[in-house]
């Protein structure tokens, strides 16, 4: 039994171990897709302001064709003011042309304005971009070191993997399965010491009798508490 013990203790050693790396390799990960994340969402923006700026070029090209076309008929209109006969017809092609005039001016103004938006968009994408080509340079040698520490984390895990495999192999069946459902459910502590009449997997109180046979060895015995598998420490 004492055997079994020992194999025991090891092998919660063991397992201890690959949690604590399991957690460490899920940290990492989780750092790395923190940074994924936040890399999508700025190249997400930079697409969006780059989507706006060919929207509003677009506006802005509309806007001065209708005022070439505008351009071009006040143009027109001015050339046929000579030939005019009649006060009455100058009159109306004055009005026309005023008209049209005042037309342009709004499409210039509006132009203007498309301009000064396409400008401030231009640069927030711009920064956006640049801080984005920094972000990726500190982002490349970051997820370079995760990398490392992952495959170095990988490569322990691997050998504690095998070293727990030989380790849990000469214990019955019945052992691995009461082991491996206490693991689960007491929180990755299944083997405690028990001392001065305590366990100290739940700190409680042992019957007197259940704490001296421990010391005999001969069967393997449980907390009546926690259900803990327990061995004592045995001062020489
Ligand atoms: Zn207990």
């Amino acid at each position: 039994m004492e055997d079994q013990m020992i194999l025991l203790k090891e092998l919660q050693g063991l397992d201890q171990k690959l949690n604590a790396i399991g957690q460490d390799q899920r940290k990492l990960e989780t750092e790395r897709e923190g940074i994924d994340a936040e890399v999508v969402r700025i190249r997400e923006m930079v697409a969006s302001l780059e989507g706006s700026i060919s929207e509003l070029e677009e506006q802005r090209s509309q806007l001065r064709l209708a005022l070439d076309q505008e351009q071009a008929n006040i143009e027109k209109s001015e050339g046929r003011l000579p030939e005019i006969k009649t006060q009455k017809e100058y009159l109306a092609v004055l009005k026309e042309v005023d008209t049209a005039k005042k037309l342009n001016k709004d499409l210039s103004d509006q132009i203007e304005a498309k301009n000064a938006e396409i400008a401030a968009l231009t640069e927030e994408a711009t920064e956006k971009q640049q801080s984005l080509t920094e972000m990726e340079e500190q982002i490349s040698v970051r997820c370079g070191e995760i990398e490392e520490a992952l495959k170095s984390f990988e490569q322990t895990r691997q050998g504690l993997v095998k070293e727990r495999d030989s380790q849990i192999k000469p214990l019955s069946r019945d052992l691995q399965r009461r082991y491996r459902l206490l693991m689960e459910r007491r929180a990755g502590v299944a083997v405690v010491e028990a001392r001065n009449g305590t366990c100290l997997g739940c700190n409680m109180h042992l019957p007197p009798q259940l704490f001296n046979s421990l010391f005999l060895a001969q069967e393997i015995k449980t907390c009546p508490h926690c259900s803990r598998l327990l061995y004592v420490v045995k001062e020489d």
